[in-house]
């Protein structure tokens, strides 16, 4: 079977090294937000061009804590797109603010600018893009509409660790960029672990605070926070692992180049190309069609797993159903909702395994 992730594949010299670091770790006696977090924090800014980081304990709470820094809160509507993984969608309602759904563009399945704009109202603090399945968001047009309304622009970059817009790295073009290095992800840890990365400092010192107890140092706390803190062994791991994560990308775009250049299907459709090569770091190989089901049975016989990115938009969801969403609706959303599927294009599909793959699109039946 070929399966959507496959760790074990990963080289033995890549867990050797980690082996190593988790030694180190183990014989310096100090666990918690300690060197290695730091020195993770240091690499991490610089490979997002970005002047700070912010360790935390996973990709939710880098919302969360961001949001909050920003001061956003109850009340406040949030506007950002129902395409994406549920946690996008919890940040905001775990800090009492208000989702606000506009649609997407079916070129992408990225927010649709348009559609942000007929959103706004008198209590849009933000925007909270996605720049989904590793693709940049349209940056540059959604920014100029926070700009002209006076919101925050907010990036979740769960998904697009390396994407690029222009040239320059995601999750540096709004307020902050909130990272996870859940296993899956691009670059993953060996279990949970997320980031915050921003250009200012201020907000960079409340997001600090935030993450440990709210405490600005020990046993004073000035504001009501949480525990989020990033441990010194996931750090550590997260520092050899960055090393790899551009050759890692690249495999992903090769494979996404053999896909876009075999799969030829009446049924399948491909999403566009990216504007340029170096927005798109392929988290995600997502297709669609109008028989799903029938088509992801045929490539689960052919050995294939696919998955669903995502069956249920976030207001298909029963605790969601009573939110504000675009007054034109969210057509292109339902549309991609109900046709969406992902091909496996982790970087150790084997050749052997990408060829099979392409065969099992190509060989369905014609009438599927
Ligand atoms: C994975 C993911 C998150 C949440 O990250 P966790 O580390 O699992 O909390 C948020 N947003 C998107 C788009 C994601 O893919």
């Amino acid at each position: 079977m070929i399966h959507m992730n496959n760790f074990q594949a990963e080289s033995s010299e890549l867990r050797l090294e980690m082996l190593q670091a988790a030694k180190k770790v183990f014989e310096s006696g100090w666990y918690v937000l300690g060197q290695e977090v730091a020195s993770f924090e240091k690499v991490w800014a610089q490979h997002c061009d970005s002047a700070y980081c912010i360790g935390v304990g996973n990709g939710l709470d880098a919302i969360e804590i961001g949001l909050r820094a920003l001061g956003i809160g109850f009340g406040d509507e949030v506007i950002t797109t129902a395409m994406t993984a549920y946690a996008t969608t919890l940040a905001i309602q775990r800090i009492g603010a208000i989702p606000v759904y506009a649609d997407i563009d079916s070129e992408t399945a990225n927010l649709e600018p348009d559609s942000v704009e007929r959103c706004v109202s008198k209590r849009t603090k933000a925007v909270l893009v996605v720049h989904i399945y590793g693709q940049a968001a349209d940056l540059g047009r959604i920014k100029k509409i926070c700009q002209d309304n006076s919101l925050e622009l907010i990036e979740d970059c769960a998904q697009a660790h390396g994407a690029r817009y222009n040239g320059q790295s995601v999750g540096s073009f709004g307020r902050f960029g909130a990272w996870s290095f859940y296993p899956s992800k691009n670059l993953g840890a060996i279990g949970d672990a997320g980031a915050i990365t921003t250009q200012d400092n201020e907000l960079a010192c409340r997001m600090k605070q935030l993450r440990n107890y709210g405490q600005v140092d020990r046993y004073h706390h000035d504001i009501i926070g949480l525990n989020s803190r990033l441990d010194e062994l996931q750090a550590a791991l997260l520092t050899v692992r960055l090393k790899y994560l551009t050759l890692w990308t690249e495999t992903r775009r090769k494979i996404a180049a053999i896909y876009k250049g075999a799969i030829f299907h009446p049924s399948l459709q491909l999403l566009a190309h990216p504007f340029d090569l170096s927005s798109h770091v392929y988290h995600l190989f997502v297709l669609r069609t109008n028989n799903r089901q029938a088509v992801r049975e045929e490539l689960s016989e052919a050995g294939i797993l696919t998955l669903i990115h995502y069956p249920v938009s976030a207001i298909k969801q029963k605790a969601l159903k009573k939110y504000r969403i675009d007054p034109k609706g969210l057509p292109q959303t339902e549309d991609h909702c109900n046709s969406c599927f992902s091909l496996p294009i982790h970087p150790f599909l084997t050749d052997d395994e990408i060829d099979q793959i392409v065969t099992a699109c190509n060989s369905l039946p014609k009438t599927i």
